[in-house]
Order: structure tokens, then sequence, then C-alpha cells
């Protein structure tokens, strides 16, 4: 019996250290031109502040999970776990950084100032010294999180204890965004979609963010985690920095993509390819396009611009790593002279702002 009940534990032992996860997950979200783009974290939380791990999990969670950079945004204010973990607020990210150089992600240095509403809550991204933002002061602390450098973001706009019936922004966010102290804002913040946020975004040139705000520990059976998409000059903290106050991000959540519509464009041609030989579609006739997507976004269609002389799908799905037929059919005599065969589709996941969606032209070769 104990031999058993050894042997089980052993076992145990062994699930454990192989399920602990040496491997790593493969997200596939093409580069676009000029730029590779970098699946990012910016913001979570260790037992340093309010969350429940330690800070070397939360860079083996990115790794396993194929994200390329993190940022563990720990609370100045808020430390529940303070009478058991005596510490300054530099600690969670010097313990996490010597396995981020292991593993190869790139670990932004970061906090959260974490306030009342207004201004709520904001992280402070590229700091230097964590300590010295600890004022009583809202204002003072941002301003010493700026003066260090810092890409501030609001985070959770219109999280419900804060903001409960609306999402509203408010003056004190108007004079940080005057004195350059506002850069960027989360239309995602773990499940949940701020509209307005991704409005505001657009129209103030504000960096749009997708983050998890992870407390716990992350178990995402299958689906990717929320994460910002950045496309970066190079992969290194000064490539992701660069890109950040560039405004160079897609927010990603639940396969919805969120931003700037020529971002949303290019990510979207980069994923599909189709053979570009000519269809030859007559009247009457049928010509099939087999569009592949070699990403891990399902994208969903709707058409917006009918083709002329041709029926096309009303709706298209294009699964997320497969290759999806299109067929195409001649409606009139004209069809047989056309060159080119266009027609526009309203992307539905990929959200530009103000209620607006991205629309995907395509254009075949006809004869
Ligand atoms: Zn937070």
């Amino acid at each position: 019996m104990n031999l058993f009940r050894n042997t089980l534990a052993f076992c145990l032992l062994l699930t454990v250290f192989y399920s602990a996860g040496q491997t790593r997950r493969v997200i596939h979200i093409p580069d676009i031109e000029g730029y590779s783009t970098l699946k990012c974290d910016f913001h979570m939380h260790t037992v340093f502040s309010d969350g429940n791990v330690w800070p070397t999990v939360r860079v083996t969670e990115a790794w396993q999970e194929g994200l390329d950079a993190i940022a563990i945004t720990d609370h100045i204010e808020y430390r529940p776990h303070s009478a058991e973990v005596v510490s300054d607020h530099n600690k969670s990210f010097e313990i996490a950084e010597p396995v981020a150089k292991e593993l190869g992600i790139i670990l932004v240095r970061g906090t959260e100032i974490t306030r009342s509403m207004p201004p709520g809550h904001l992280n402070a991204l590229f700091i230097s010294d964590a300590n010295p933002i600890d004022k009583k002061d809202v204002f003072e602390a941002i301003a010493e999180a700026h003066k260090q450098g810092a890409f501030i973001l609001w985070n959770h706009p219109g999280w419900k204890a804060q903001q409960p019936d609306t999402t509203l922004w408010w003056e004190e966010h108007s004079r940080l965004f005057a004195n350059k102290m506002l850069q960027c804002i989360e239309v995602f913040n773990g499940d949940e979609y701020y509209p307005e946020a991704l409005g505001w975004a657009m129209e103030k040139k504000l960096t749009p963010f997708a983050n998890t705000d992870a407390h716990d520990p992350i178990f995402n059976a299958g689906k990717p985690r929320t994460m910002t998409l950045v496309f970066a000059k190079s992969k290194d903290n000064e490539g992701v920095k660069e890109a950040l106050f560039s405004g160079r991000t897609l927010a990603f959540c639940n396969n919805v993509v969120a931003g700037d519509e020529k971002l949303l464009g290019q990510l979207f041609n980069a994923s599909l390819s189709f053979d570009e030989k000519p269809l030859n579609l007559k009247m009457k006739g049928r010509a099939t396009v087999f569009i592949m997507n070699s990403s891990d976004i399902s994208y969903e269609l709707v058409l917006a611009v009918k083709g002329k002389e041709f029926e096309a799908p009303e709706t298209i799905t294009l699964k997320a790593g497969e290759i999806t037929p299109v067929t195409l059919r001649g409606v009139s005599k004209e069809i047989e002279s056309l060159e080119k065969l266009s027609m526009k589709y309203k992307v539905t996941n990929m959200l530009s702002g103000n209620g607006k969606n991205f629309e995907a032209e395509f254009s075949f070769t006809n004869f």
C-alpha cells in the first residue's frame, strides 16, 4: 500500500514537473512590412502587490504562452501582502529580471499608480525607479514617472467599480494629456472591452492597449490570452519603447483586433494569401479562390460593396490556420470583358473606433 502510495506520489510529481511546462506555444500573428509583430502584456500583478504569484512565474507563464514582452505592474499604494512580503517597490522587477534574460522575454520595468477616479489607475512603463513614485499627491506621482521618461497608460477606464454607469473622460485626463503625461489607454482589460476608450484612442492618438491585469496564475485552455500586438523595429526593450511612443500597436482580445485602420489593414493582408492566377469567370460560370489564413485570428467578413457583374458570398469566415474556398458566380455577359474583379468586405472582428470596422478590398485577376 505504501509502495503504491509512493509510486502514485512519484507519478503525480512527474506530472507536475512535465505540466509545469517546458514547451512554448507559438502564436501565429504575422509581421507587417518593416516591423516585427511582438505579443505583449503590460499589466499584471504579483505577491508584491495584490497578486497571487511570485514574479518569476509571470515570466515563465509569458514564455509558455508565446509572449515576447511583459511588464509587471505592482500597485504602489495597494499591497495587502506587505506584512509577509516586505520589500521596496522595485523588488518584483528585480526578482523577475534574471529569468526574463534567461528565457529571452523582454521585461519592461513598470508600476501601477492606484487612485480613485479621477484619474483612476495608471501604469507607468519604462521607469528607472518605482520608489520615488510613491507620493501622496497623485499628480506629483505621475510627474515623477514622467520625469523618468515613463510611458503612461490609463488602465481599465470603464471599470464598473470606478465608473458604474458610463465611461467618462475627466478634466484630470485632459490635464495629463495636455502635459504629455498620458500616452495610452486600455481598450481591453482582461475580457472587458471599452468602446469609448477605442474612440478616444483614435481621436486623440493614444496608443491602444489590451492587457490581462492578471492577479492569479494564468490558465488559458487553448485560446491566446488578451494581449497588445506591438509593431517594433527591433525585438528588444528599446524597440518596444519606440513602437509604444509611436502608437504602433493593436489591441487583441477574444479574436477581436482593435486600433488604427492602416495597421488593421496591414495585419489583415499579411495574414492572407491566395493564388493570383486568372479566374476566367464567364456568364453563369463559377470560379473558386482558395484563401489561406496563416494567422491565429479567424476573420469574420460581411459583404459591404458588391462586385460588378458577379456574385460573391454575403458572409465569409476565414478560419485561423485554414484555407477557405470562396466561390464567385458570373451573372452577365459583361463579366467576360472585366480584367479585375473587386469587392469589399467589412471585417466585423476588426474595430477601428466609433462603431467602425476595417473594410477589406479583394481584387482578383479575371482574364
Ligand atoms: Zn492593475
